[in-house]
This record gives structure tokens, C-alpha cells and sequence, in this order.
């Protein structure tokens, strides 16, 4: 078993280059099955210690692994679904010195290092921008598009997300552990760019980062702590903004429409190695674990970085094995060919078993409501995703379907295995479809 949140977690260890990671960035997507099924993506039924976690509404409680920088040459190839038993050829933990706060030498210089203090807003700007930073907390946007808003709108308040998007995910919480300095650093130089001041929002199950960034912030009222109940979806950005702001994303619209601007820890330690290093973003923070995977590990891995490689530095999977997801229970996607790259946004790797992953035999719907109870943006799930069966794509949208953050709680929830939150996903790629075929032949 890994370790909890507040348990005793181990240092970070960052990846060289694989033995087939490329050198250079590559962006490919995850073969994508046509229809939804019950086990394609999203909520997957967990063991009943991790079912109770993450009850919507109701307290979760994550795991923890560590955050790991990894030199290894890996020798053998992962079956798809198959057991692994080879272990990594040279696989070496690299122990983290302590860094001061200050302009780093630079590892990997692709950029002259800037100091963040001398440096314009729109030298630093520019600099988010050549590193192509994006956001780390799941959709991959561009950084320096949220951080030029457009004309007639104001950035008032910088969001950190510190608060995990999923359970079994902890690469935010030793990050912030292990590289508290940059992290503040990197805030700081968001701060100096939107002119504005910073929360940090973090859920109460982390109390050792709480305290460890409470006393380097010390009195400083310009970057705040703010302290938040263990719940999913606590770490989407709408429900964190309301919960810190009070005030609610319309359907359609962005954070900046209500003058906040959001990144998460990750990101912020992103913009710091661009800054400070000249580092472009080419590296991804990820969580490796689940009961399926033989050594549970927190990896800073290089994009491009085949999945296989990964699963072999954390020592392959265990016989139990069943499925490998790519992100957390509730929102990733199987993976069915573990030669896919990891991405920027990958926030982490599942391996799940038989015993914490039940499929379900979906049975027509109940009509019991609970899809509806634990919706978090008060939407008809069952509605939404029979629209989309049906192939009434316009009356979905008109039911909100783009309001539908793909949480899956409803989907969790669902004693008729329906895949609501699958269908749902459909329904809003096809509408995006028909809408860009609409825009060209206009
Ligand atoms: S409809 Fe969307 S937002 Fe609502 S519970 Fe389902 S997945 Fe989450
Ligand atoms: S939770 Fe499932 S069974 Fe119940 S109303 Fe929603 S779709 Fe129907």
C-alpha cells in the first residue's frame, strides 16, 4: 500500500532521457475507442477504502507516493494488459539539493536566464511564451494567452490550484513539499505580470505543505494560504474559484470573465525554470500508482517519454493488473496502447486491478436521481447523455451539455453503470464538430 497524504513520503527523483524518450517535445493522442463504453474512461469503481474517498461531497483522501527524478535505461517492453517482471537496467534515485531562491545555473539552457526581479512583465511574458508553458492542471492551456486577457476584461485575482485534481493523484502535494522556493518564485513572477495578488488554494488534507507554505509566506499578505475541505471536485477550476471567490463561471465562459486567472503548482514551478534556468517546459510532473503497479512513484519524466518505460522504472505491474489509465479514476482515459507518449498535461498514471476496478453491465436507468444529486454544476446527466445517445446533439446543448465539467461523479454514482459522463463527452465532441464544419462553410 502507498503511503497516505500525511504519512511519510520520500524525495522527488527526476527522469533523464529514457531509452526511447525523444529529445524533442511530441504530442500524440491516445487512440480513443469510437463509442463510450462503461470501462473507456472516466469513474472507475474502486475498492471500497478508495470508494468512500471519493464520494462527491463527502471528504477524499489521497495517496501518496513520491516525487521522483529518475536516471534509467529501461530493458524490457510492457504487454498491454499483461504482467511485467523486469526490473529498470540502472535505475538511480538523484537526491535533491536544497535551492536557494535565486537565479539558478541552468541545466539545460535554451534560453538566457532572466531575473525575475530587474525583468519587464512583457520580457517575462515573453518568456512563458517561447517555453511554451502550458497549464499542467489537465487541459493543456496556453499560459501566456490566460495571462493576456482580452480587451475589456481585468485580471483581479491569481488562483493557485493546489488541491489535486483526483484521488490516488499526490504530484502536487510533494511538489509543493519539494520545491516550495520555486513554487513561490514562479508565483511571484505571475504576480509581477498580472499586477495582482495570489491565493493558494489547498485542500486540509495536506497539512505538512500547509504548514511548510505558511511559514515561508510568513506575514506576507500578498500571497495567501487558504485552506479548503477535502472534496471532489474541489480541484476543478470552476468549483475552486467559487469556493474561494464565491462567484460562479458562467456556462460558456472562462475564468478571466470573472477577472481570475488560474494555474496550478506545477506551472507555477514551470514559469520559474523558464525564467530563472531559461528551461522551456519540456519536462511532466506525474503521479505512477494504484495497487496494479509494483512501486508507486512521483516522476518528473520528459514529455515523449513512452508510457511502457515508465511503467517499467516503477517496476511493472503486478499480476493483478488489469487496465492502466492515463489521470486520475474519475476523469482519465484507458490506455490501450502503452507505447503513447506522456504529455504535457499527464497529471499521472493508474494501474488498477480486478479487486479496485468492477466493471459494470450497464441496465436501463432507474430513474433514481442520484446522477442528478451529485452533479456539482446542477445539471440532468441522464438527460444530457440520452440526448447525446440519441444523437440530438442541439438539444443537449441547449441542456447545458458544455456547462458539463466531465467530473464523473454522476457516472460514479449510478447503480445502472450507465456511462452518463462518456456519453456526455461524445455528445460535446460531435457538437464541436458540427460547429467548426458550420464556421467553414459560412
Ligand atoms: S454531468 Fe458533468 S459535471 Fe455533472 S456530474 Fe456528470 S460529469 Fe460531472
Ligand atoms: S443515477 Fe443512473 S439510474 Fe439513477 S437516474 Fe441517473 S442515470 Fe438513471
Amino acid at each position: 500500500m502507498h503511503s497516505s497524504v500525511n504519512g511519510t513520503v520520500s524525495k522527488i527523483v527526476k527522469t533523464a532521457h529514457l531509452s526511447g524518450a525523444p529529445k524533442t517535445v511530441i504530442e500524440i493522442s491516445v487512440t480513443q475507442p469510437k463509442e463510450p463504453v462503461a470501462e473507456a474512461a472516466g469513474p472507475q469503481k474502486v475498492s471500497a477504502t478508495v470508494a468512500a474517498t471519493v464520494t462527491p461531497g463527502v471528504s477524499t483522501a489521497t495517496e501518496a507516493a513520491s516525487v521522483q527524478k529518475v536516471n534509467a535505461t529501461v530493458a524490457a517492453t510492457v504487454t498491454p494488459g499483461g504482467n511485467t517482471t523486469a526490473e529498470p537496467a540502472d535505475a538511480t534515485e538523484v537526491a535533491e539539493e536544497p535551492q536557494e531562491k535565486k537565479v539558478a545555473e541552468p541545466e539545460n539552457e535554451f534560453f538566457p536566464p532572466l531575473n525575475p526581479k530587474t525583468a519587464t512583465k512583457e520580457e517575462l511574458l515573453e518568456r512563458i511564451k517561447e517555453a511554451g508553458i502550458v497549464g499542467m492542471g489537465g487541459a493543456a492551456f496556453p499560459m501566456f494567452v490566460k495571462l493576456s486577457p482580452p480587451p475589456g476584461k481585468k485580471i483581479e485575482k491569481l488562483i493557485i490550484n493546489a488541491a489535486e485534481c483526483e484521488p490516488y493523484l499526490t504530484r502536487d502535494y510533494r511538489l509543493i513539499l519539494e520545491y516550495t522556493d520555486q513554487l513561490i518564485g514562479g508565483i511571484e513572477i505571475l504576480m509581477k505580470i498580472t499586477g495582482v495578488e495570489c491565493v493558494i488554494g489547498i485542500e486540509d488534507n495536506k497539512p505538512e505543505a500547509i504548514v511548510l507554505l505558511k511559514n515561508k509566506l510568513g506575514s506576507r499578505s500578498d500571497i495567501r494560504v487558504e485552506v479548503l475541505p477535502v472534496k471532489y471536485p474541489q480541484g476543478a477550476e470552476k468549483m475552486l474559484i467559487y469556493a474561494i471567490t464565491g462567484k460562479k463561471v458562467p456556462p460558456g465562459k472562462l475564468p478571466v470573465d470573472v477577472g481570475v486567472v488560474m494555474q496550478n503548482v506545477g506551472t507555477a514551478i514551470s514559469v520559474w525554470k523558464a525564467v530563472t534556468e531559461g528551461t522551456p517546459q519540456t519536462d511532466a510532473w506525474i503521479t505512477v500508482t494504484g495497487e496494479g503497479i509494483k512501486t508507486p512513484k512521483n516522476l518528473i519524466v520528459p514529455v515523449g517519454t513512452p508510457i511502457s518505460e515508465i511503467l517499467e522504472f516503477c517496476g511493472g505491474l503486478t499480476p493483478e493488473a488489469i487496465k492502466v489509465i492515463a489521470g486520475g479514476p474519475m476523469m482519465g482515459t484507458n490506455l490501450y496502447d502503452y507505447n503513447a507518449p506522456v504529455m504535457k498535461a499527464t497529471s499521472g498514471l493508474l494501474v488498477l486491478t480486478s479487486d479496485t476496478s468492477a466493471p459494470v453491465e450497464a441496465i436501463a436507468c432507474l430513474r433514481c436521481g442520484k446522477c442528478v444529486e451529485v452533479c456539482p454544476v446542477n445539471l440532468l446527466p441522464t438527460r444530457l447523455s440520452r440526448f447525446s445517445k440519441l444523437q440530438r446533439f442541439e438539444d443537449a446543448e441547449e441542456a447545458g451539455i458544455f456547462s458539463c465539467m466531465e467530473c464523473g461523479c454522476c457516472a460514479y454514482e449510478c447503480p445502472a453503470g450507465i456511462p452518463l459522463v462518456q456519453w456526455i463527452r461524445l455528445g460535446k465532441k460531435e457538437l464541436l464538430k458540427i460547429k467548426a464544419q458550420e464556421r467553414k462553410s459560412a
